[in-house]
């Protein structure tokens, strides 16, 4: 191990810390641990796997405000929204605490004897997660994964790993047995490449970027590695004129601009009806008036700086001279990755702004004619993470929801997660669920076995 990783803070530009980076050798070591690790944590019996992880979850709630400063000075995130992600984690640990003594199986009626399903662990699974919701999307996927009995090797993004590396020591504080929980910090394309390509990983379980998950589709092929992919969104919130406009509109700004636009949910379509257009746009752009952009560690601070440089460059490229520039915010002078929350309006699907996930606060206000082709335009993308169904009709709610092909979707709301309800996508956007009950089922197999008991 050679070269030194310089992890940032978006909201200064400062270095916050330097840590020795991993390569093959470092990664192909963690798997090793976990390999050696996995016979033990399987056997250990589900109520003491159980206990473990509820220790685990009180440990991390000892440690919360800390693991929440952390997280908002590493991710540039209001520190509001960084105790809520950090509870949100602990709150995920409780809930897979219970998993281990609820993987049940089936009897099943044959000739001849007994049969029965078991639900077994995988062995080592490789977790690889993106800078916007650290250890919170991180946590997804290890509480299950260890309360199926899994051990695991958890990388997380070159950009935020100070958490991740936090929650490695706390798991082994609260009793996790060693090697268990590995956390290996380095460059997707070499740490996060070999945990896809190796022999003794079986699952893959990755957060990021369709174009990177597209990738590690293909290369879990190789050794037909399970993969779990949650990827990218364009989503729609779609606003009828029967709705209460002014509710849609308040609740649209942090739909969007909500981790500075870095969310995989991001509302970042808006469709609204025509003849509610202007009414929709005014009470935005007074709603846009009250959004608090600053440092993210002020209390009242809703919107920080956006991950980095490269981000701000990308994010700028989609917002060119002569945009269509409807409602644009302000940002904090002086250093810090900072972009001014936007409104583009009105702008066509076929836009560039309107197909490609933008991943910062840019929203795009498309107008539409009726329930048909609100329908059409949320459909014509090649996501389909969440979205939203802004009307007062029970019953065009109930059938634009079933329309739109989409993970989660919200009706006169924008929340879209849950501990205890699956979430994931549709289409590009990814394979298989996490959260709820529905994960844990994707860190086992399914053994059939068969007794015969004729004489
Ligand atoms: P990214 O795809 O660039 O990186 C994600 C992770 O993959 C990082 O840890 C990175 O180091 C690693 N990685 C990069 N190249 C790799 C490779 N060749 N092999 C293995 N691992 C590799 O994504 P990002 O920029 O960190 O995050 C932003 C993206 O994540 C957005 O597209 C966003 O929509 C998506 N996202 C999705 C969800 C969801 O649940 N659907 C949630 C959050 C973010």
């Amino acid at each position: 191990m050679s070269a030194t990783l310089q992890v940032r803070e978006p909201a200064t530009e400062q270095v916050m810390a330097e840590l020795p980076q991993a390569g093959v050798a470092e990664t192909d070591a963690a798997v090793a641990r976990a390999k050696a690790a996995f016979p033990a944590w399987r056997r250990v019996a589900p109520a003491a796997r159980a206990a473990l992880l509820r220790d685990l979850a009180d440990a991390l709630d000892a440690a919360r405000e800390d693991l929440a400063r952390l997280e908002a000075r590493n991710a540039g995130k209001p520190i509001a929204s960084a105790r809520g992600e950090i509870g949100m984690a602990i709150e995920t640990f409780r809930y897979y605490a219970a998993g281990p003594e609820r993987l049940l199986g089936d009897t099943i009626p044959v000739a001849g004897g007994i049969d029965m399903t078991f639900r077994e662990p995988l062995g080592v699974v490789g977790l690889i997660v993106p800078w916007n919701f650290p250890l919170t999307i991180a946590a997804w996927k290890l509480a299950p994964a260890l309360a199926a009995g899994n051990t695991v090797v958890l990388k997380p993004a070159e950009l935020t790993p100070l958490t991740a590396l936090e929650f490695e020591r706390i798991a082994r504080e609260a009793g996790i047995p060693e090697g268990v929980v590995n956390v290996v910090v380095g460059p997707g394309r070499v740490c996060g490449q070999r945990l896809v390509e190796h022999p003794d990983v079986a699952k893959i379980a990755f957060t990021g970027s369709t174009e990177v998950g597209r990738g590690i589709a293909a290369a879990a092929a190789a050794t037909i590695k399970r993969v779990t992919l949650e990827l990218g969104g364009k989503s729609a919130s779609v606003v009828f004129a029967d709705a209460d406009v002014e509710r849609a509109a308040a609740a649209a700004p942090l739909a969007v601009f909500d981790n500075a636009g870095q969310d995989c949910c991001a509302r970042s379509r808006i469709l609204v009806e025509q003849r509610v257009y202007e009414p929709f746009m005014a009470a935005l752009e007074a709603a846009m008036g009250e959004l608090r952009v600053g440092d993210p560690l002020d209390e009242r601070t809703q919107m920080g700086p956006l991950i980095s440089a490269g981000q701000r460059e990308s994010v700028a490229s989609y917002v060119p001279e002569g945009a269509p520039v409807a409602i644009r915010g302000t940002v904090p002078e002086g250093p810090g990755y900072w972009f001014p929350p936007t409104v583009l309006a009105p702008v066509a699907n076929t836009d560039r702004a309107a197909r490609e996930e933008i991943f910062g606060p840019v929203a795009c206000v498309i107008p539409f004619a009726d329930e048909a082709q609100a329908i059409a335009l949320a459909n014509d993308t090649p996501y389909g993470l969440s979205g939203s169904i802004w009307t007062r009709d029970g019953a065009r709610a109930l059938r634009v929801a079933r329309a739109i092909d989409t993970g989660v979707l919200s009706i006169n709301s924008n929340s879209s997660v849950r501990v205890s309800t699956p979430f994931g996508g549709f289409k590009q956007s990814g394979v298989g669920r996490e959260l709820g009950p529905h994960a844990l089922e994707a860190y086992t197999e399914v053994k059939n076995v068969f007794y015969a008991t004729e004489e």
